[in-house]
């Protein structure tokens, strides 16, 4: 793996604007995600991929055949070409910042914008390396655009290492994963691979078939508006059976005070007056009992209140998101077991741990192909303080190559 060859590509991506939009119901959902797409369409052409197809959805599909003369499993891999819309992704400006020797840096002088180990202790993994970091003023893309660099380098080193025995190939390049859709318009048929990896995990070593089972909640409650002087025993103040509501929920079951498996409540936005309150929760769990539980007591929970004050003044609408990859990737565990091996081949500590959240992985898990998530080896994501070491792009890159090659030797 030429390590400039690296840095050059993945500058090229990051300085594509590809944010993507919650809000626009489009497909993409910002017109600027085929920039990127249309710029790797060709530079796959280019790098000698075969059957690339640049869908209308902007899906980016293409085959490395096979060079055996035996059949082996066709194995994918997948990374999404857009970037967070929590923090701008215009102008980004790539810092590369070469042997980094564990100080701070300093990200932008003018704004005093500094990233430093006291806070972000993770930076003194990677001493000695290159780290590539934002201005400051923008986030990096390393998320996901690490991923996409690894795969187009890990497909060209192996076009021009002939040597290197592979089945064949199908890698996909993805719109508006930030935004929940990256799966929605996956063709997983015409993509044909028996499973996949997303190369869309952060420190080097991560590789997770676990993620949360994910349900939004909004609870609606409705008050009465009377005059406040005259309002005894006639006005209903939505906001105070809002926070009655809240307090009836286990109060360390949050975000802020759970970790691995610990499941939670999260009370992410109010509107409140005291006509109308709304609460909008998500509700996370690894386990599909407990998630089922955590349902059912907010429910409880409306019921109980409703009786309380005899009326049906509150409401509940609980739609379910994602489920947790584990059910469909443990019947084929080996194809996590492949991923681990390479990576210790490659004196890699493999890091497998359950995601605190969902990936594109999941859903298209759910649509028959299964599909752990591997680093991409960037930290911080979504913000100004997103950095990526260059050797951890180079790590990944080499894991993909690896596992291509693993898979002529288990299937032989
Ligand atoms: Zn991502």
């Amino acid at each position: 793996m030429n390590k400039q060859n690296i840095i050059d590509r993945f500058i090229k991506y990051v300085t594509i604007d590809t944010e993507s939009d919650p809000n626009n119901p489009a497909f993409p959902s910002t017109e600027k995600q085929w920039d990127l797409a249309k710029i790797l369409e060709q530079e796959l052409i280019a790098i000698g991929m075969e059957d690339v197809e640049l869908d209308k959805n902007c899906y980016l599909m293409a085959t490395l055949p096979s060079n055996i003369d035996y059949e082996v499993p066709t194995i994918g891999f997948v990374a999404h070409i857009d970037t967070s819309p929590d923090y701008t992704g215009a102008n980004v400006k790539p810092q590369i910042h070469e042997n980094y020797d564990g100080e701070d840096i300093v990200l932008n002088k003018e704004q005093n914008i500094i990233l430093s180990p006291s806070y972000f202790e993770d930076l003194l993994l990677y001493k000695g390396q290159t780290l590539i970091t934002t201005d400051g003023t923008t986030l990096l893309g390393a998320d996901d655009k690490a991923g996409v660099t690894e795969i187009v380098s890990a497909m060209e080193y192996l076009i021009q290492n002939p040597e290197i025995k592979h089945g064949k190939i199908r890698i996909c390049f993805t719109p508006d994963e930030e935004v929940g859709k990256g799966a929605h318009k996956f063709d997983v048929d015409k993509f044909g691979a028996q499973w996949a990896y997303t190369m869309d995990g952060s420190q080097i070593g991560e590789l997770e078939y676990e993620n949360f089972n994910a349900a939004g909640a909004v609870i609606t409650i409705n008050g009465k508006i009377v005059h406040p002087g005259y309002a005894k025993g006639k006005m209903v103040n939505s906001m105070t059976i809002a926070s009655q509501f809240i307090n009836a929920l286990p109060a360390k079951e949050v975000p802020e005070h759970t970790t691995g498996y610990e499941g939670f409540f999260h009370l992410h936005s109010i509107e409140g007056k005291v006509e109308q309150t709304i609460l909008r929760y998500i509700i996370r769990d690894h386990d599909m009992d407990l998630f089922q539980k955590r349902k059912e007591t907010m429910k409880s929970i409306v019921k109980k209140i409703n009786e309380e004050i005899g009326s049906n003044a509150i409401q509940v609408e609980i739609k379910d998101q994602y489920f947790n990859m584990r059910e469909k990737v443990e019947p084929v565990m080996y194809i996590v077991d492949i991923a681990e091996e390479v990576m210790k081949d490659l004196g890699i500590t493999p890091l497998i741990k359950p995601i605190r959240g969902g990936t594109d992985g999941s859903q298209l898990s759910f649509k028959g192909l299964p599909c752990p998530n591997i680093f991409a080896g960037g930290h911080n994501f979504h913000g100004r303080y997103e950095y990526v070491p260059v050797e951890s792009i180079m790590k990944a890159s080499e894991v993909i190559v690896g596992i291509a090659e693993k898979i002529t030797e288990k299937f032989k």
